[in-house]
Formats: structure tokens, sequence, C-alpha cells
């Protein structure tokens, strides 16, 4: 629920049923990233706010782990309606405080829907094994049940979808459920639980606070909160995995990327090059799963590179509610400047731009152009790190051994992709590859609902990926039964 005053909308709490709007709390705001316009301001949390809406959700807890499984997804097939009929709606509210195209959101609330869709069959999920007779008599069964309250912490670049990697998954194996999502973004996730309590949720089984550190860490503390999920950069998953696991709470935590596009001399270069370009400058780069380094193998350079530059040269940049806008914003000024920072280094330490995003100008917004840069080596900063912006390192290396040397002496591990003819290299470079989610000629290889989501390495810290199976193996503890009746 949004309040609005004289001045600029609140967005509120959502506790135990009811929206509240806190006074007295530090606030944030929010702008509209295409042109600088202030949207709404959001109180952030405090340790009190985080205690009364953990209070809240264990109580609704222990009344909502009785409701049967067949009834609980009631309201989620109720949901999917109320988001179906306000998906346009929705990716309006996205693009505007978000920054990224209307086709883009819209298709991030497509992904957002079909978390729903996929914990609505959590009857069948959710079953268990088993096995008459284990020994003469004795048969043994395995139920699934839910472990509370439980937490979920979001970034801001998918602010629908991400959120839906989570409480659905959690509500409908009969958790309940607090949200903190980016207070960079939080008016799309305000909207969808919005939608959730039109759908009839009971209260206090989701609830939405909002803020930074300070409710994070006081979510994380917390002793009625049982498990984590949390998505962002690495060096925060790692302190909420290391902080949450040691108060015995269990925790995923999906962290940064830099994820390699390797492309073979017998690839479709046409095709290559329009996947790349939807792969490392779709929604500006900010997504885990973008393209960051571009490593073609051998020949493929020269055709490659000619043909990325002419189509980068002509990718349309600019507000992404106007149609035909095929770029649009950075999320914030400060990230802006991050990224522009990054361009600056690329310079200073000796690469070639074959495009420089800094010569693309707007008035108003937190705008950069695409940035290619040629003959990047693998220690240059911007080949190591996340840039998480419209900006492409090529490292030309001369066969796919180098390649895969090259990916895997990553500190990260979450995405990648190959684009080739030869099943052959495909094969080779998917298996060989220490990395958990792999594109062939495809270059954002974003598993669906019911596949599990987590990179490797620094990109993932905790055992159970996001969505999918592993979503209902992670917000249910497992029991064995063996019964004997005399
Ligand atoms: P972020 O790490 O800055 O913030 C994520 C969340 O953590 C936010 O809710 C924020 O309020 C909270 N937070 C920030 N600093 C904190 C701190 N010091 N202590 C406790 N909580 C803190 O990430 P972001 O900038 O919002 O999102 C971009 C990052 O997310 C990128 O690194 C991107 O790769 C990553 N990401 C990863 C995946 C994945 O699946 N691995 C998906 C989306 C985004």
């Amino acid at each position: 629920m949004i309040a609005t005053g004289p001045a600029v909308a609140t967005v509120g709490f959502y506790i135990n049923g009811v929206w509240e709007q806190p006074a007295g709390r530090t606030q944030g705001t929010i702008t509209n990233p295409a042109n600088g316009a202030v949207l709404a301001s959001v109180p952030y949390a405090t340790e009190a706010d985080v205690d009364c809406a953990v209070r809240a959700a264990q109580a609704a807890f222990l009344k909502w782990r009785e409701v049967p499984v067949v009834d609980r997804v009631q309201v989620l097939y109720r949901y999917k309606t109320l988001l179906d009929q306000h998906a346009a709606e929705v990716a309006a509210i996205l693009t505007r405080e978000n920054g990224k195209t209307t086709d883009d959101a819209k298709a991030e609330v497509r992904r957002m829907i079909q978390m729903v869709e996929v914990a609505c069959g959590m009857p069948s999920l959710m079953m268990g094994d088993s096995l008459n007779d284990v020994a003469h008599g004795i048969d043994c069964k395995t139920i699934r049940q839910p472990i509370g309250v439980c937490v979920g912490i979001t970034p801001f670049n998918f602010p629908a979808m991400v959120p839906m990697w989570m409480h659905p998954f959690a509500i409908a194996c009969g958790n309940s459920f607090i949200l903190k999502p980016s207070e960079k973004v939080p008016l799309t996730p305000t909207r969808a639980v919005e939608l959730l309590h039109d759908a009839g949720l009971p209260a206090g089984v989701l609830n939405l606070l909002h803020g930074g550190k300070e409710s994070v860490d006081a979510l994380l503390r917390h002793p009625l909160v049982k498990a984590v999920s949390f998505v962002g950069s690495t060096p925060v998953a790692r302190y909420i995995y290391t902080t949450a696991a040691a108060q015995g709470k269990r925790v995923q935590a999906l962290g940064g990327a830099k994820n390699h596009l390797v492309v073979m001399a017998d690839a479709d270069m046409e095709k290559t090059v329009e996947a790349i370009i939807g792969s490392a400058f779709g929604a500006a780069g900010e997504r885990c799963l973008a393209g960051s380094v571009l490593v073609p193998v051998g020949e493929a350079a020269g055709p490659l590179l000619e043909l990325l530059v002419k189509r980068t040269k002509a990718l349309a940049v600019g507000d992404g509610s106007k149609p035909g806008v095929e770029m649009g914003p950075l999320v914030t000024s400060d990230h802006c400047e991050r990224v522009d920072g990054y361009i600056g280094k690329g310079l200073e330490e000796g690469a070639t731009p074959l495009v420089n995003g800094r010569d693309f100008k707007a008035g108003g917004g937190y705008f950069l152009g695409p940035t290619i840069f040629d003959h990047v080596t693998p220690d240059m900063t911007i080949a190591r790190e996340e840039i998480f912006g419209p900006v492409l390192s090529v490292i030309r290396v001369p066969s796919l051994d180098d390649a895969i040397d090259l990916v895997n002496r990553s500190p990260f591990g979450n995405a990648t992709a190959i684009f080739t003819g030869s099943g052959k290299s495909a094969r080779e470079y998917s298996s060989r590859c220490e990395v958990g989610m792999v594109g062939v000629n495809v270059g954002v290889a974003a598993p669906t609902a019911f596949f599990p989501f987590a990179g490797w390495k620094n990109s993932f810290f905790g055992d159970l990926h996001a969505h999918g199976k592993d979503a209902v193996a992670f917000y249910t503890e497992q029991k064995v039964i063996m019964s004997r009746w005399f």
C-alpha cells in the first residue's frame, strides 16, 4: 500500500495482514532512473519492526501449517489469476522504478507468474516416499513438513521475479514468510503483495518490510527465523550465509557473477551477435546472467566483432517505457557513476574501446551507452570484477581449452554460454566448465521455474538452489516414519 500525501508517496509495511505507514523511520528515496523524478519514499524497518513482523509470522505459521496443502494452494491459484489480470500494470511499475524496457519488464512478470504456477503443484511436489516391509511387518515412509518463519532478502534488478523464487514455494509448503526487498525498488514488490492480500492469504502468512542493513541484521539474528533466502551481490551473500548459518538457520545465498560468452569460429555469427547483444546489454547489463566477458576462439574474433560493433552502435538507448527502446538507464545515479568508473579503469589499464558508452548523451536520467573493450587481458579490473552494467570485455583466446581455462580461473561461476555449430565443442564446454548455469547457443541461460537456479563458487553459498524441486527441499524438513502394528 502506498500512501500519498501533499509531498511524495510513502511505501508501507505489511504486517499481520495490515498495511502500516510507520513514522519516524529513516527514509530512502525512490527515483525513476529514466528521468531522475522522485517516485516515492521508503521507510527503513527498525529492530522493533522486525520483531513485530516475525512474531506475527510465527503466530500465523502455527495455524497455516494445519491448513491442508490442497487448500493452501487455492490462494495461489487466485493469486495467479490476479497477477495475469494486472500483469501490464505491474510491468509498468517495474519499468518506472528499475528502468528496464517494457518488453523486458513484461517478460519478468511472466516469469514471476510462472513461479506461482509451479508452486500450485505443491500437493504433488511435497509427496514423500514409502516402502512397505522394510523389515518383516514394518513399513517406512518419509513426509515433508514446513519449517516455520522464512525470510527473503532480494536485489534491485528483478523486483517482480526474485521474491517469487521464494515466497510462493515457502507458503505453499506451509511456512510463513517475511520479504525484505531491495530498498531501491520497493514499489513492484509492494504491488505484488497487495495482490496476494486480495487473493485472500490469511493475515501474517506473508509480511513485507523495507530497509537496509539494520533490518536485514535484525532478521538474521531473530531466534524465531528458521530459514533465510538471499539474492544479491557476493560480499553481502557471503555475509548473510556466514551470519545466518552461525545462528543455526538454513541459508541459501545467491551472489554476484562474471559471466563468459565463448564463441567458436563455426558459430552462426548473425544469431550469435543478437544473443550477445541481449545478454550483455539487455536490462543495461543489470542481470546476474548478463554476459560480461566475450571470449572469441581463434578465427571467430574478426567476423564476430565486425558484426557486433555495428549492431551495438545501432542499439536504441532511452527511456524503457518508450516503444522501440532496446536498452534503458542504470538503476540509480550512484550505480551509473560506478559503472562509468569501470569504463575509466578499462581505458586506464590499456584496453581498446571499440564502442564507448560515455559517448551516449541523454539529459536527466542515469544513462550510459553500451561499451565494448577489445584486447582485454585477464588481469585487468574489467575482466575480473562484476560491473553490473552495459560493459563487455573481449578476451581473445587461441583454443577451446584456453577458453575453458580462462572461465575456470574466475572466482565466480554463475552462468556462461558457448556459441558453436559443433555438438562436440558444446558438449566438451558444458561438461568441463565450472559454472552453475550453461547456455548452448543461448545467451541468457535462465532456468525456468520448474528447474533449480544458482551458480557455483563465489556466486552461491549454500546447498539447495532457488525454485524448482530444490525450493521444496529448502522450505521443508524431512521426517522418516517407521510403523509396525501389533
Ligand atoms: P546488494 O547485495 O547490494 O543488495 C541485495 C539485498 O541485500 C538488498 O535487499 C539490500 O537491502 C541488502 N543489503 C545490501 N547491503 C547489505 C549489507 N551490508 N548487509 C545486509 N544486507 C544488505 O545487491 P543489489 O545491488 O541489490 O543487486 C545486484 C547484485 O545481485 C549483483 O551482484 C547481481 O549479480 C546479484 N544478483 C544475483 C542473482 C543470482 O541469481 N545469483 C540474481 C539477481 C541479482
